[in-house]
């Protein structure tokens, strides 16, 4: 069994919005294949991934440097004990061969793209989906029903508070009860007319989260949460910079109710300095690490064993990003839900076709590996790179 060939190549997914932070008009993804020399029923055993959104295509890393560590490595050091399937932490390891620590830069996007596809591959061979694989590696029960959130509500060009509204009313309709807007894009006055809107449009029938994107300085973060307060917010997220550890513990003196941060930390040591420094609270508080991000599940598998050593349960954890890599991860390991982008980032994101939101939470259907075959749109371009 070998790993026969690496693929890379990068696609657009640019959309016309902003955030606090960024515009997504240039936005790229590197869409990866990892080809095996394996055959299931007469057809190339074949895993994918691609690297989240929100960070660029990532090809010169993985053609440079990743795709020829793994390509090099003898195949039997790339394989599980028995022989029976590709082992995803020795490839991992083979990928970070004379990788110095720390300085976690982007190469952390491109070994979790890469990884993405090892972990597809992987189920494939074992003819599971991922995240029954995942259950039974820990031994516990895989609960298919996974609550996801829908986010939204970015700044546009001549987007009106009656258009977020109509927004956020579309995601009721589709059968989400939580969603999730930006902040700090605007004057702090404009934001709470935007806000105010919101929730006077959901009403009882949902609840609302902030994103500011670490946008704030301490002054405007302290400013926002006394704003903030006076509402029922499902949480407040990423309010500093992503490195401010003390920046984000300053806030939990001023902001009671639940705050989320953690999609631009990409390591599991970056995930350990902000529970130790980060004032963050085990029993409200959320983390959002984006595996398709930071290193890989291989790499994730740790941040969950530093969260267990800080007293903090997996359930606290609702990864950005809104792929189905994280679904797998919270269906298998009981993440606490994941991100979704109803209406963005197309084909990568989202469900398999078919599958329903109701209730703030969706299925996972039994398709082998991390559920690709499922989206038709999705399977097709990844095909074609490689199939
Ligand atoms: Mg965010």
């Amino acid at each position: 069994m070998r790993i026969i060939d690496v693929c890379e190549v990068t696609k657009p997914i640019a959309s016309p919005i902003r955030n606090a932070y960024i515009d997504f008009s240039k936005m790229t993804t590197s869409l990866v294949a990892v080809v095996t020399d394996v055959m299931h029923n007469g057809r190339r055993i074949v895993g994918y991934g691609f690297n989240s959104n929100g960070r660029y295509g990532q090809g010169g890393l993985i053609r440079e440097r990743f795709r020829d560590r793994i390509l090099e490595a003898k195949p039997e050091c790339l394989m599980n004990e028995d022989g029976t399937n590709l082992d995803p932490h020795r490839i991992w390891a083979a990928m970070m061969t004379n990788e110095k620590p720390g300085g976690h830069g982007e190469r952390s996007v491109a070994v979790g793209t890469i990884d993405m596809a090892v972990w597809d591959a992987v189920a494939k061979i074992a003819d599971k989906p991922l995240f029954r694989l995942l259950a039974e590696m820990k031994d516990r029960e895989a609960d298919p029903r996974v609550f996801v959130y829908a986010a939204g509500g970015y700044y546009y060009p001549g987007k009106d508070n009656s258009a977020l509204r109509a927004e956020m009313r579309g995601y009721l309709d589709r059968g989400y009860n939580v969603v999730k807007m930006k902040i700090g894009g605007a004057p702090l006055d404009d934001d709470r007319a935007r806000i105010e809107s919101v929730l006077d449009e959901i009403g009882s029938d949902a609840q609302l989260a902030v994103d500011a994107n670490g946008r704030f300085d301490l002054e405007t973060a302290i400013a926002y949460a006394k704003m903030l307060r006076e509402y029922p917010l499902f949480w407040y997220e990423e309010i500093g910079d992503p490195l401010d550890y003390a920046l984000q513990a300053a806030i939990s003196e001023f902001y009671d109710a639940p705050m989320a941060t953690g999609e631009n930390l990409f390591s599991h040591q970056d995930a350990r300095n902000l529970l130790r420094y980060g004032g963050m609270r085990a029993d409200r508080d959320y983390l959002q690490f984006d595996c398709a991000l930071s290193y890989g599940l291989v790499e994730y598998l740790r941040t969950l064993d530093i969260l267990r050593q800080f007293g903090w349960s997996p359930s606290r954890c609702i990864p950005h990003g809104g792929h189905q890599m994280s679904l797998n991860i919270a269906a298998g390991l009981g993440l606490g839900g994941n991100e979704s982008y109803p209406d963005l980032f197309q084909p990568y994101g989202g469900f398999p076709d078919g599958v329903r939101v109701e209730e703030g939470h969706i299925v996972m259907p039994d398709i082998p590996g991390i559920g690709f075959e499922g989206k038709a749109d999705l399977i097709k371009l990844m095909q074609e790179l490689a199939e």
